[in-house]
């Protein structure tokens, strides 16, 4: 079928002038009740959930009739734009691209999902299709996270429609990321008349920055950077406090445990006799590990000779990935700058994507 691009273009325009920034929840409700009227309309069995205390939505649209999945297919309605962006700067064409806050992550991705399970709804209703839309992905999804894993599981291949990358390629690794708060408490004391009764905690802080700093290993794909530190009161006394906020980027989830041993080993035993450290997790995703599933799934799709990159940001696939549930990111269609003014859409990748994930879920879902 040729793909109707000028609906499709309506749709994305009326989504993207929509506010959406992860805080603005009515501008969530607003795009969960378009797409929840959609995938009703096609056919689809909708439930729109209300996640966490601030009641944030996420939309599930199934086959009707269906408790196990063929394709489990995802994505957010989330941006990370405040308020007024969309006055800032509406969506717009030119040149083959359409411009606005969240077009290529992910509104583009998240419409396309409707406009092929539409397609298949009509074409392959046999294939049964369990549709995911959250709201607080560029947080983490901390309020969505158990209810995209409740459906996940009942699905047999995971698709993810964040936008693909340079030339089509998709994501099937992507770094588990960590991020971990150290106070340290010293005891002030006059630095010219009583030192020896001080102890430093910013000295101790220096200590531990310079070990941490050691635990990278680029080869194993492991970066870890204290990115912030403050510490000390006074010039003149010795600094009774200090803090570091550092982050792990790893692929290795042995190489994490190498990093939390390293925490560990060095909170026991400080520096700086007389000061103490406090570690805290401020937050952990794990990593999208390549698995062996996932490289059944990849050889079952040959045929489409298709291309994949890892991926150094996390996404709702890192949430999805210790299912152990085959796992394609970077499905949706392709454009640029995420997360910025210059962010683009290539028009002409969505009818690209759509015919290629057409075949592949009428293929795979038919074959079981
Ligand atoms: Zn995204």
């Amino acid at each position: 079928m040729t793909f109707p691009m000028e609906q499709y273009i309506k749709d994305l325009e009326y989504i993207i002038n929509i506010d959406s920034g992860s805080a603005n929840i009515e501008g969530n409700r607003q795009i969960a009740g378009f797409f929840a009227r959609k995938f009703s309309e096609a056919g689809f069995f909708v439930e729109t959930r209300q996640a966490g205390a601030g009641k944030r939505p996420v939309v599930i649209a199934k086959t009707p009739g269906a408790e196990k999945f063929a394709f489990y297919l995802g994505g957010h309605m989330d941006t990370v734009f405040p308020d007024g962006t969309v006055k800032a700067r509406p969506f717009r064409i030119a040149d083959g691209c359409a411009f606005g806050p969240g077009t290529v992550d992910m509104k583009a991705g998240a419409l396309l999902i409707l406009y092929i399970a539409r397609e298949l709804m009509q074409t392959a209703p046999e294939i049964p299709l369990c549709i995911v839309l959250n709201s607080d992905e560029e947080l983490g999804s901390p309020d969505s996270a158990e209810i995209l894993r409740q459906q996940a599981s009942l699905c047999r291949n995971i698709l993810i429609f964040e936008g693909g990358r340079k030339g089509g390629k998709l994501v099937n690794e992507r770094k588990g990321i960590a991020k971990f708060s150290i106070a340290i408490h010293g005891i002030a004391s006059h630095s010219g008349t009583a030192p020896q009764k001080g102890a430093s905690a910013v000295v101790e802080l220096a200590h531990w920055i310079i070990e941490l700093d050691r635990l990278k290993n680029y080869h194993r794909g492991t970066t870890v950077n204290v990115g912030l530190m403050e510490g000390g009161t006074a010039l003149n006394m010795v600094a009774p406090y200090s803090k570091a906020v550092m982050e792990v980027r790893y692929v290795d989830p042995k190489e994490f445990l190498r990093v939390e041993r390293a925490l560990d080993k060095l909170a026991a035993r400080p520096y700086v006799e007389g000061t103490r450290a406090e570690v805290s997790r401020l937050s952990h995703y794990p990593p999208l590990v390549l698995t062996e599933k996932t490289r059944v799934l990849m050889q079952r799709l040959t045929k489409y000779e298709l291309v994949y990159v890892k991926a150094g940001g996390t996404s709702d696939a890192n949430r999805l990935a210790d299912l152990d549930i085959p796992i394609i990111d970077g499905c949706g269609p392709m454009g640029g700058f995420p997360h910025s003014e210059k962010e683009f859409l290539t028009l002409e990748t969505v009818p690209e994507r759509f015919g290629l994930f057409c075949s592949i879920i009428r293929d795979i879902g038919k074959k079981g």
